[in-house]
């Protein structure tokens, strides 16, 4: 495989570092002339014959002229994050200066690196799978203490141990079915097709769980957008300023004034909720106005997660009854909040709205009960189940890979049932074992690895 990727025998350079001013970055060389590049540049010592994982002080001298004083930190393959000798310029962290170091290592031999390319010779050269390599990115891109830990876990390779042991199982079971066809004519049996079924209707329940732990995932990683609406005045904007504790949205007491839609993020309890302030659902006269109506039910039926503010004092059970309707029909995940409850008095606004029990009362001006309406939140996007100690799949080809799994699986399962001959179980299982394969990287091809390394930043 290693043979048929382009311009992998190079060795390439990278800033490691974000870009832009810093105390130090790091620039980061990978590939068999590591060494020797840098070695040209750093005349305090020579560096092709200190031991690895050891860090030389010196200067980086280019052209005659000394660019920086840095640090540099050797790794001798394999024992590096590729896999191949890797060297780690540390310098100081001006953006000219970083430039000039990476332009004199190109000057001596290195080429720029793609994006993702260091982490993709890490998977070529087998230090991560490619479930792993692909949490990397999931992992530098972790905004929140629960997308953290799931690429953390699947960085360790908690996922794809799970993956790697079917496929093993299933390897064995293919084999044995294989080798009975070398002796078709004398009918036996060499895999035992009782603990075959076992593993398959095991294997289809550990699949399911991923796969419904998709859900989950994605909520977990990209967060859920989340739409609060209501008619003018119910006290949108002030809930969203409560609820982000700063004053972004324009709170007033002049009817349809919140034109926009205003994106905001709020994160509770390590979900991202991508607050959508809108304009009232209401039918108006006014075109500005309309533009804000309809831009609202675009957003109802893209959130993950629907807040039905309106005010207590003002609106009836029948209203309510109403909208629930409507919410119902659209097949909206809603939440039902009844705010200004300090105006009506709480036990006066629950008598009102006796038949509603489900209806949370706050006051968004007083912040009453915020934090109840938080916990409700975080309850309706997981419907009650979060535990990111267990494999959640955060991977849309993850996902889509193990759904061709459980298919084939299922595929094997019927073929059991009906009897079918060992040649065409052979063939299913075969299928079956190129999508497993095809989620930890044993069965790829170099596009689609081109492709799932493209999405990562340069100089990892
Ligand atoms: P929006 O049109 O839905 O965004 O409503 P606003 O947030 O602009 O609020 C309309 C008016 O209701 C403002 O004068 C707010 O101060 C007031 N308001 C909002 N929440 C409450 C509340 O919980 N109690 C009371 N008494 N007034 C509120």
């Amino acid at each position: 495989m290693l043979g048929k990727l382009t311009g992998f025998d190079d060795t390439i350079v990278a800033l490691a570092t974000a870009p832009g001013v810093g105390a130090i970055a790091v620039i980061r060389l990978s590939g068999k002339a590591a060494f020797a590049i840098c070695n040209s540049l750093f005349p305090a010592k020579d560096l092709l014959q200190q031991p690895s994982h050891t860090l030389h002080f010196g200067s980086i001298v280019s052209a005659g002229k000394v660019i920086d004083e840095v640090v540099v930190s050797l790794y001798k393959g394999p024992r590096s994050y590729t896999g191949e000798d890797v060297i780690e310029i540390s310098c100081h962290g001006s953006p000219y200066i970083q430039q000039q170091i990476i332009d004199a290592c190109v000057n001596a031999g290195a080429r720029l690196a793609k994006p993702g390319e260091f982490t993709q010779r890490a998977f070529l050269n087998g230090k991560l799978d490619l479930t792993q390599a692909e949490s990397v990115a999931d992992l530098i891109a972790s905004n929140s203490a629960a997308s953290h830990q799931t690429a953390m876990q699947q960085m360790r390779g908690g996922f794809s141990r799970e993956l790697k042991a079917l496929r093993e199982q299933l390897i064995t079971f293919s084999a044995l079915i294989e080798l009975e066809l070398d002796f078709s004519q004398e009918d036996v049996e060499f895999a035992d097709r009782t603990r075959l079924y076992n593993l398959v209707t095991e294997a289809m329940l550990v699949l399911r769980h991923l796969i419904d732990s998709f859900r989950m995932g994605n909520v977990i990683k990209n967060g859920v957008n989340t739409a609060i609406v209501g008619k003018p005045n119910a006290g949108k904007s002030t809930l969203l300023n409560t609820l982000l504790n700063e004053n972004r949205a324009i709170v007033s007491d002049i009817a349809g004034t919140t034109r926009d839609t205003i994106e905001e993020i709020l994160n509770i309890q390590g979900i991202l909720f991508r607050l959508i302030d809108t304009a009232g659902i209401r039918e108006s006269a006014d075109s500005i106005e309309s533009i804000g109506v309809q831009k609202t039910m675009e957003k109802i039926k893209e959130a993950g997660v629907v807040v039905y503010l309106f005010d207590v004092n003002e609106l009836t059970a029948t209203d309510i009854r109403n909208q629930m309707a409507d919410f119902e029909n659209a097949q909206v995940n809603y939440l039902l909040v009844g705010n200004k409850s300090d105006v009506l008095g709480e036990a006066a606004a629950s008598a009102k709205f006796s038949d509603f029990p489900e209806i949370l009362f706050i006051s968004a001006k007083n912040h009453a009960h915020i934090e109840d309406l938080k916990d409700q939140l975080v309850h309706k996007v997981l419907s009650g189940d979060v535990n990111t100690e267990h494999t959640i799949i955060t991977n849309a080809r993850h996902h889509a890979a193990l759904q061709e799994v459980l298919e084939s699986l299922q595929e094997v399962k019927q073929g059991m049932d009906n009897g079918l001959s060992g040649d065409l179980l052979s063939l299913d299982i075969r299928r079956c074992l190129h999508y497993l394969g095809e989620i930890t990287g044993e069965v790829t091809n170099e596009d689609r690895l081109d492709y799932i390394f493209s999405k990562f930043c340069i100089g990892k």
